[in-house]
């Protein structure tokens, strides 16, 4: 039995972001349960200045020289023997690592986050999994470790809380399938060449969620709901031919899971992360909350439908490379990062993230086994790398 306390003293990877700022909402509800002891950001100075005079860490984290350089200016020796302010990408792993932390909230963005997890798990952290990369590039290696050292993996991905609650007082070994949901993004319903000359803005308009701009894109490639797939497979250790993605354009199921004599159970919720986020630090106790509430009287339908993986082949492209397994789901989360990058600065098509990830993936040999670190971060690199001359050649061809 993993041991969990009730009073927390926490790290926060990713405090600017949308999980990050909502994580320190939850803090600011119940400041006897939540001590936040470190924050760590890429480059929003300004943010993490407030964030700091407001919660007084003891250490402030920006990987951004040049943003750290602003804050240490600013604050001069206003924090001095209070909170120490350190910069580059191996401060997120002293972060992470920390004496006296006892749950790291990981809600940094992509394949940045595999390290610093890694590091507190080793460290004996509990991990509060916001960045569902990090169980798709190495979800055997992450949750082998985490078992190893007693440490427990807490996910705050809204579908993975919700089979997560589902699983309280069941047994694993008798889940016949996990339904994941999925809102079906803003392009639900259209067509392949409907999609041709989708706008960077057409697609950051979620219909339910509110969320940072690269899980925005992912939602509208289903690229996303392929991740929470891979994640799923790992975090419950589930076979993918029982892992079942349900259309549900509502949101107000979160996700469900049946079990061996049919029984289903669902949970359902308002869309609001702090729930989720406020589980995953508060487990296994609940909370009491003021976000909205589900009003029944009010809800009219709630509708489900078969995702067209036909033409959002981000999902079928996700079955793929976890059914393969490897270091296939590593090449596909790198090439997806560039992809989604490169869209979000207007250099390709909203169809060309397809072609750039399944390129990449046909262009790698896969190789399974037990995969270090070491092997997933020149993996990583090398996907990026490949999709980036994708990206180059498609330019090169007028290609937009
Ligand atoms: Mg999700």
């Amino acid at each position: 039995m993993i041991e969990i306390k009730k009073q927390k003293n926490i790290a926060i990877l990713g405090s600017t972001g949308s999980i990050g700022t909502q994580t320190l909402d939850v803090v600011r509800s119940h400041p006897e349960l939540f001590t936040v002891k470190a924050i760590a950001a890429y480059a929003s100075d300004e943010l993490v200045e407030k964030q700091m005079a407001e919660f007084l860490p003891e250490l402030v984290v920006l990987v951004d020289e040049a943003a750290a350089d602003r804050l240490r200016q600013r604050v001069g020796d206003k924090y001095k023997g209070k909170t120490e302010i350190l910069s580059g990408s191996e401060a997120l792993i002293t972060a992470a690592t920390l004496d006296g932390i006892d749950t790291v909230v990981t809600s940094l963005m992509g394949f940045a986050g595999l390290a610093p997890t890694m590091a507190a798990i080793k460290a004996h952290k509990h991990i509060a999994l916001a960045n569902k990369e990090t169980l798709v590039v190495a979800g055997e290696l992450v949750m082998k470790t985490a078992a190893a050292e007693g440490v427990a993996i807490l996910p705050v991905d809204s579908e993975h809380c919700a089979l997560f609650q589902c699983l309280e007082g069941e047994r694993r070994d008798k889940i016949s399938k996990l339904i994941v949901t999925a809102s079906g993004g803003p392009f639900r319903g259209k067509t392949t060449a409907d999609l041709a000359g989708v706008t960077v803005k057409e697609c950051l308009a979620h219909p339910t969620w509110s969320m940072g701009k690269k899980i925005t894109i992912d939602s509208a490639t289903l690229v996303n709901k392929g991740l929470e797939v891979i994640e799923a497979h790992w975090l419950y250790d589930i076979p993918y031919d029982k892992i079942q993605v349900v259309v549900h354009p509502q949101s107000i199921i979160h996700s469900m899971i049946e079990y061996v004599d049919g029984a289903v159970m669902a949970q359902l919720g308002s869309t609001d992360m702090r729930l989720p986020i406020q589980y995953a630090l508060t487990y296994p106790e609940r909370q009491a909350a003021e976000w909205p509430r589900l009003d029944f009287w009010q809800m009219k339908n709630l509708t489900f439908e078969k995702p067209d993986m036909d033409t959002f082949r981000g999902l079928k492209i996700a079955y793929q490379v976890g059914k393969a397994g490897g270091i296939m789901p590593c090449i596909f989360n790198g090439a997806n990062e560039i992809a989604v990058a490169e869209f979000l600065a207007g250099n390709i098509g909203f169809l060309d993230i397809y072609e750039i990830i399944e390129r990449t993936i046909d262009a790698r040999e896969n190789v399974t086994g037990e995969l270090s670190l070491e092997l997933l971060n020149s993996e990583d690199a090398w996907a990026r790398e490949y999709a980036r001359g994708i990206v180059s050649s498609l330019n090169a061809m007028g290609g937009k």
